[in-house]
């Protein structure tokens, strides 16, 4: 992304990415204009995680190809609403999303890719390592639980 693409983004500055710890070059201007839809979408402030972008360790090459971005919802703005980030972000373009829950707040990892991909990850509490599932579920399964 060059310096005149950012300057086009309505809701996101350099300050927002660099502070990532991203160069912002490595990152692709096509990622940020599907985070500016998905913005628009929730109505609400994104606000991007530490190593959220290209640096960091991901399992995801998507970041590294900085088409990848990892995210929470300003908490000002109410309570997240995680099934609600999870259609506009398909809204906005992107077809790996990930939705975390660490025992008390929700963060996402979007993507776009050749291929589809969703999940949920969970862990109960910091320090601890992530379980990963699926994010759809078989209803039949579900059914099966509940009887
Ligand atoms: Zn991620």
């Amino acid at each position: 992304m060059t310096r005149a693409e950012i300057s086009s983004l309505e809701y996101f500055t350099e300050e927002e990415i660099t502070n990532t710890g991203a160069c912002i070059s490595d990152v692709q201007f096509l990622l940020f204009q599907k985070m500016e839809k998905l913005r628009t979408y929730l109505n609400r402030r994104i606000r991007l995680l530490h190593n959220g972008l290209t640096t960091g360790t991901h399992a995801s090459r998507e970041h590294r190809q900085g088409c990848a971005c990892d995210f929470y919802l300003d908490p000002r703005d109410g309570k997240t609403d995680y099934y609600f980030v999870f259609k506009c972000a398909i809204d906005a373009g992107f077809n790996k999303i990930g939705v975390y829950w660490n025992g008390t707040a929700y963060s996402f990892h979007v993507a776009f890719s050749t291929k589809s991909s969703f999940w949920l990850a969970t862990k109960k509490k910091r320090g601890d390592s992530w379980t990963f599932g699926a994010l759809l579920r078989d209803p039949a399964e579900v059914l099966n639980r509940a009887i």
